[in-house]
């Protein structure tokens, strides 16, 4: 897929190179969360503790994975494209949420379901 600064500004015309380093930055908190996770940084820890920090490290690699996912997607050239309808999600969404696979009438749909 060539990129050309030339390009016309329509609809389909996404910044990806924005988004390219975006990812990359929120991958690289997502790590860095991951690894002060796994130290013990505040001595013995009681269990409900253990827990929360379970949970945590685990929204971080779900997160991680959203993040290899959309880096996926702008490898292929699928980046922005709904996965269930095939429409392309607008700018400002993925603005807001980079790793979204889905438009907004979807994810409504699938959440309604
Ligand atoms: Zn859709």
């Amino acid at each position: 897929m060539v990129v050309s600064d030339q390009a016309p500004l329509g609809e389909r015309s996404l910044d990806l190179a924005w988004f390219r380093r975006e990812l990359e930055q929120e991958r690289e908190f997502r790590l860095e969360q991951l690894i002060s996770l796994s130290y013990d940084a505040d001595g013995p820890c009681s269990k409900a503790h253990d827990e929360v920090r379970a949970a945590l490290r685990a929204g971080a690699r779900r997160a991680l994975a959203e993040i290899d996912a959309a880096q996926f997607r702008l490898t292929r050239g699928t980046f922005g494209t709904c996965e269930i309808c095939g429409g392309q999600i607008p700018a400002h969404r993925l603005t807001a949420i980079p790793t979204t696979r889905l438009c907004l009438p979807c994810e409504r749909s699938r959440v309604e379901r």
